[in-house]
């Protein structure tokens, strides 16, 4: 059979459309297969921030701190602004005792990286924030660290992939794997059947339907988070903000006891783009692929909001949506050759990690396929640290 590219990338999220760019970067000839378009999975419905404090301490910190050098030569290096951020910091106020000593160990663990992240009072952390309410306890701060228009970039990864050769089809879905005995030969989509060398799967949540035709078993399942845009406002606030018990629940949730913040693992994120309306969020909820929203989730994201920020409180939001995050059971994301099933390879599973993670992603996983070894090692990522074929 013929080959219609060398490398078929199935999904046209920021993980797949990096991926694609850096594939094309190499050399490759690269067809892309979205099902419906680019950014409409969760690249279209996310923050941006780019920030070294809220990465899991050990590997995904070391991950995050490859990727996010490469952020400051982005939009130059694709070709369009995608609205970095330089160093506009990042902050988790801390309402309590319990919370500060549960960061405090956090922040020491992240610093084992290199990167810098500190407590600070509550004063200091409303010289740099005036807004914030004064009866909050102190915060994490991380002076370094930006914020990114996901979108844009998304988009941007996408044209630069474009012009060095890549295809992409959208509004095309993939159906079903060619198989070879164990061996992936091409992909079965609405639009006909392709044959190429290698197949990727970058469907973020909807990585293990992927899988499932490969006989895999991926623990990837969706977790939704939902956001709510306000009305534009003048510059109100330079950091991207989360709550403390933004990182509590992502990396320590036995310590939360409110069953309400539980119920959809709400935490505070907050940051303003440039256009000035604040992006305010968020939820953590394993709801399947619900993406409604919900009144109790808008309710209490605004509740949160003006917890921590006062002035907030007579704010109109304009529009709300949600957005799937592909959760892996160990917080870490699949990157990497599949073992049991040649020339498949995934990169998926970046949670809320994957609009930072997103430019190194693409680049090692590029390097794997095309030299067969990447120039940082991928280790902490390989997805055979799964029971793949227990499906
Ligand atoms: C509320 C929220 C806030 C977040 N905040 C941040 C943040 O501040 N910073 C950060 O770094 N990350 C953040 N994230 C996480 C980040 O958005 C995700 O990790 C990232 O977007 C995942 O990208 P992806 O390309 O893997 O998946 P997606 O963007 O979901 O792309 C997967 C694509 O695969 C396609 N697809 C699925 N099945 C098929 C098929 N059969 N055939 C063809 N195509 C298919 C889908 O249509 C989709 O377009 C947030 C996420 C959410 C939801």
């Amino acid at each position: 059979m013929s080959k219609d590219a060398d490398i078929i990338v199935i999904g046209g999220g920021i993980i797949g459309c990096s991926v694609t760019y850096q594939l094309s970067k190499l050399g490759k000839k690269v067809l892309q297969i979205e099902r419906e378009d680019i950014t409409r999975g969760a690249a279209g419905a996310t923050d941006g921030v780019v920030g070294y404090h809220t990465k899991k301490p050990g590997a995904q910190m070391d991950l995050a701190v490859q990727s996010i050098s490469m952020f400051e030569h982005l939009s130059e290096e694709l070709g369009e602004d995608v609205e970095y951020g330089f160093h506009c910091g990042g902050m988790q106020p801390v309402e309590d005792q319990l919370q500060w000593d549960i960061l405090s160990g956090i922040v020491e663990e992240q610093r084992k990286s290199g990167v810098d992240i500190r407590m600070i009072s509550i004063e200091e952390a409303r010289e740099i924030e005036p807004m914030l309410a004064p009866d909050l306890k102190g915060a994490l701060y991380s002076p370094t660290g930006g914020k990114v228009n996901p979108i844009k970039l998304t988009i941007a990864f996408s044209n630069a992939a474009k012009k060095l050769g890549a295809t992409v089809m959208t509004e095309t879905e993939v159906t079903d794997l060619i198989m070879e005995g164990t061996a992936v030969k091409g992909v079965k989509t609405t639009k006909g059947d392709f044959y190429a060398d290698a197949v990727v799967n970058s469907c973020g949540a909807w990585a293990a339907n992927i899988g499932k035709m490969a006989g895999l078993n991926i623990p990837i399942q969706p977790r939704k988070g939902q956001l709510i845009v306000t009305e534009p406002i003048g510059p109100f606030m330079d950091v991207t903000l989360q709550c403390a018990r933004y990182n509590v629940i992502k990396f320590r949730p036995e310590a939360v006891d409110d069953p309400a913040a539980l119920k959809i693992g709400n935490s505070l994120s907050i940051e303003q783009t440039e256009t000035g309306g604040l992006i305010i969020g968020g939820t953590r909820e394993f709801v399947g692929y619900d993406r409604e929203n919900s009144l109790e989730a808008i309710e209490t994201i605004l509740r949160r909001a003006v917890r921590f920020f006062p002035a907030l409180k007579d704010i109109c939001f304009i529009r709300a949506f949600a957005g799937l995050r592909p959760y892996t059971p160990d917080g870490l994301p699949l990157i990497g050759k599949v073992n049991a099933r040649e020339g498949f390879y995934i990169a998926a599973g970046h949670e809320g990690d994957g609009i930072a993670l997103s430019p190194i992603t693409g680049k090692l996983l590029a390097e794997q396929i095309v030299y067969g070894k990447e120039s940082y090692s991928l280790e902490s990522f390989d997805p055979n640290r799964f029971p793949l074929e227990s499906a």
